[in-house]
């Protein structure tokens, strides 16, 4: 796994990054809402989840 800041080696302390700078400089990219991560995705992956325990616990 690489760095997907800089393409380094992921350092363990610091994974998915290889140093405390990529990981700020991602951290911002973040802040800025610049980053291409599909956010949105990600929501809908959390809803899905959160259905899935309603609905177990409704089963009890
Ligand atoms: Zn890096």
């Amino acid at each position: 796994m690489s760095c997907p800041i800089c393409g380094e080696p992921t350092l363990q302390s610091y994974r998915p990054f290889c140093s405390k700078r990529c990981a700020d400089l991602d951290l911002a990219k973040w802040l800025n809402g610049s980053y291409s991560v599909p956010s949105e995705d990600q929501e809908d992956l959390e809803n899905a989840l959160e259905q899935q325990e309603s609905q177990s616990l409704t089963e009890h």
